[in-house]
């Protein structure tokens, strides 16, 4: 135990998910002698990252935005990201394709993008003009004010008020982005977003077009080597800050004394620390770490009361050829989008049809997979474990076949020819591998009712050295949500370290 009479100097941070990541080089730089403790034999969380057949796969995020706030964490200790990763500016950001062969490149090309919506709908450019503004306006608020704040009492959250209903958050991001455009492709492209960090189009607050505009303002990126190449970097900076990583290190309970957590087991040993922050999946943090104190499985129950974000099955595979025909980032619209949207989110079972996001990193980044050859994955949103407790060992060999059909179809006509190598990962991946409650890919869904004040805070109500970081506190899922959790919680912990 370091605990000294100038107050606390140690941290424990459980998770390395880019959350927990950041939040550890937050609290390394300023002084705080940290432990990062990951479970898996690698760090990343959902951006883990494997080697197979001299194909690199990511796991999770491919859609870097916001680097600002990375290199935020490197300038902390005078350093440059730059020196750690090489990001790579992705064009278009996006492809968008629908069953009827209209196509939309989404692009950081005001021209462009005009030309495209006129040719569909040409009311809609003054529209979409419109709905720029409105995002930027929202990106200012919500993600610029809001995004880096904790909301520990009622009082932050009445006091964001007035903005939240000056922008009408109280519409979906649908709605919203039907009072100004009119063509349903161009409503399914401007308001898909808010599915990349697991909320519902038709639910979730509008606060969420700001990613429009967030990605307008910074751009698009991938790293060189993939997000793998990411997570190493912060590794790297990390340890260079003389910051400690446990590997292969499963916590298996947040010891609690007098009110306040004091200890890590892990695998039978105690590590002391002064302060404690979790980072894995949170009703995992309440019910298994903290489920032996009364704090701990009360707000386990409380949470399970929450409704959480839908699951996704993943799909990797490696391919024998490159495949130029595709842009790095694809959207597959299936036959319904409202419809399949709303099987995602409430269905008992697995909907016949699907939407898709197929990633083609080589485009970006050859080194990715052996000469001439092409990694890939593709994912469909699917029902969580709570909604659809499926079998997944049954389930997804079924599914695979499917997707690779519509791929074989629709993108890459001779996708099973040249297959070298896949792996899948489903609902039950998710929940066994990383603990995620029900199998949820992105946490909490991300409703107004669940957001700010609404959502766990960055530091327990009750264990007062007790912090959360990562996709279960706010702002919420998706990298630049993490990242900036991880300011706003580095802030509380420093307060309660000063001496
Ligand atoms: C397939 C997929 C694609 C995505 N694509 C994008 C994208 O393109 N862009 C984007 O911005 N976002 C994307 N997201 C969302 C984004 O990846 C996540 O919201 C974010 O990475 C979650 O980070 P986190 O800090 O919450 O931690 P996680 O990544 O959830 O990591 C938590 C870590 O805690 C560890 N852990 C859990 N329990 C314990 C324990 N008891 N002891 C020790 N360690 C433990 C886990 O092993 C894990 O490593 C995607 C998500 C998925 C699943």
């Amino acid at each position: 135990m370091t605990t000294d009479t100038r107050g606390p100097r140690t941290a424990a941070v459980i998770g390395a998910g880019f959350g927990g990541l950041a939040l550890a080089i937050r609290l390394q730089s300023a002084g705080i002698r940290t432990t990062l403790v990951e479970a898996r034999d690698k760090p990343g969380g959902r951006a883990y990252w494997w080697q197979d057949q001299g194909f690199t796969f990511d796991a999770g995020p491919t859609v870097i935005t916001d680097p600002t706030a990375l290199q935020e964490l490197f300038a902390l200790s005078g350093r440059r990201l730059a020196d750690y990763v090489d990001l790579l500016p992705v064009t278009p950001f996006y492809r968008l394709c629908w069953e009827d062969g209209t196509r939309f490149d989404y692009a950081n090309d005001q021209g462009a993008l005009e030309a495209q919506i006129a040719a569909r709908n040409s009311a809609d450019v003054e529209g979409y003009r419109r709905f720029l503004a409105y995002s930027r306006a929202v990106f200012a608020e919500g993600y610029l004010k809001l995004g880096t704040v904790p909301f520990l009492n009622f009082r932050s959250m009445v006091q964001a008020g007035p903005q939240l209903a000056r922008l009408s958050a109280w519409r979906s991001v649908y709605g919203m982005v039907s009072r100004f455009i009119q063509d349903e492709h161009l409503r399914q492209a401007f308001s898909f977003h808010s599915l990349l960090v697991g909320g519902n189009p038709f639910a979730t607050s509008s606060i969420y077009a700001l990613i429009h505009a967030l990605e307008r303002e910074w751009g698009v990126w991938f790293p060189r080597g993939g997000t793998g190449a990411l997570v190493r970097g912060l590794v790297k900076l990390f340890e260079d800050l003389g910051g400690r990583l446990l590997l292969s290190s499963p916590v298996d309970r947040i010891e609690v004394e007098n009110g306040r957590a004091c200890a890590l087991r892990i695998g039978g040993e105690r590590f002391a620390f002064d302060q404690v922050a979790s980072n894995a999946d949170v009703v995992q943090t309440y019910e298994r770490l903290l489920g032996h104190v009364p704090r701990g499985f009360e707000e386990a129950r409380r949470l399970k009361g929450k409704r959480f974000s839908m699951s996704l099955f993943v799909l990797h595979f490696g391919l024998a050829r490159p495949q130029p025909q595709l842009a790095h980032h694809t959207v597959c619209f299936g036959p319904r989008y409202r419809e399949l949207i709303r099987d995602i989110f409430h269905g008992d079972r697995m909907p016949d049809d699907f939407s898709l996001y197929l990633h083609a990193p080589c485009r970006t980044d050859p080194s990715l997979a052996p000469e001439g050859c092409s990694s890939h994955y593709v994912l469909a949103p699917v029902p969580h474990l709570g909604n659809a407790p499926l079998d997944w060992s049954v389930e997804g060999p079924k599914l695979r076949e499917r997707i690779f059909d519509e791929l074989e179809l629709r993108y890459m006509p001779n996708l099973r020819r040249d297959l070298v190598t896949s792996r899948m990962f489903t609902p039950a991946d998710f929940r066994d591998e990383l603990g995620a409650h029900l199998g949820s890919a992105f946490s909490l869904e991300p409703l107004l009712t669940q957001s700010a004040w609404f959502r766990p805070h960055n530091r327990d109500d009750v264990i007062s050295n007790l912090y959360i970081v990562g996709a279960g506190t706010h702002p919420g899922a998706g990298v630049p949500g993490v990242v900036g959790s991880a300011k706003a919680t580095a802030g509380l912990m420093l307060e309660g370290a000063a001496p």
